[in-house]
């Protein structure tokens, strides 16, 4: 039996895997891809955001604290912390209201590569990720191993790259920086740098291109050229 078909809740559902570097555009393009073919959209480094946030609300997680696996996901638990299915995607909830603005300020986003380096973290996301897709449902799935650890048999798997300037000045400007500032850019690219490194150097589920993915760089590309390529990727290898 394949892996796939021992999944629980699996029963014949595809998955695209797109795995890359922080703000390489993964999850506006996974969302569009799963739009355009009318799958479900699951962010798993919303659930990685989603445990950082819980410890930083209520688990002991500051810049340099040594950090306590047990008690974070003990607090995950308690406090409700899920992915759940709004018709379209998968979105992150906190003691079921959602948490999708909590999860990306930049306090969450400073912390989370630590504490997703956690491999007890990394093996309580793994199980919700893997049980997630509702029988028969096919999902667009990005991340950083999705295609390496989480869904090794994913129907396709694209890495999708960006040079480092243009993923910080998209960061920017999606945070509605109008004219973006050389040294905001210098900043940001830096930042983006520093979780690009703790991400590729971890010793549990590093972020690195699975052998066989698809690579794709987006630098020289309009987003709807980067989603016209995947869903034509997908049609080509999972049919509609
Ligand atoms: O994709 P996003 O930038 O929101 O992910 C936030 C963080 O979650 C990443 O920097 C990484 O540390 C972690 N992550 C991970 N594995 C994934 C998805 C995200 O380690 N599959």
């Amino acid at each position: 039996m394949s892996r796939a078909a021992e999944l629980p809740g699996r029963r014949g559902g595809r998955i695209i895997a797109i795995d890359g570097p922080a703000a390489s555009g993964k999850s506006s393009t996974a969302q569009a891809v799963a739009r355009a073919l009318g799958y479900a959209h699951l962010d798993s480094g919303a659930l990685y955001r989603g445990v950082t946030l819980v410890g930083v609300r209520h688990g002991g997680v500051t810049p340099g604290a040594p950090l306590d696996a047990n008690r974070l996901l003990l607090e995950a638990e308690r406090r409700g912390l899920a992915l759940h299915y709004d018709g379209t995607g998968y979105g992150v909830y906190l003691a079921g209201e959602p948490a999708d603005e909590a999860i990306r300020t930049p306090e969450v986003t400073a912390l989370v590569s630590a504490v997703s380096a956690l491999p007890e973290v990394r093996a309580w996301v793994n199980d919700r990720l893997r049980a997630l897709p509702f029988a028969g449902q096919s999902v667009v799935v990005d991340g950083r191993d999705i295609g390496t650890v989480v869904f090794p048999e994913a129907d396709l798997k694209v890495y999708l790259t960006a040079s480092p300037r243009t993923r910080a000045e998209r960061r920017l400007k999606q945070r509605g920086s109008k004219a973006v500032v050389a040294a905001d850019l210098d900043r940001e690219t830096a930042a983006l740098a520093a979780r690009d490194q703790a991400d590729s150097s971890r010793a549990v589920a590093p972020l690195r291109m699975a052998a066989d993915a698809v690579a794709l760089d987006g630098t020289d590309l309009t987003f709807e050229e980067q989603v016209a390529e995947i869903v034509r990727l997908a049609r080509g290898r999972v049919g509609g």
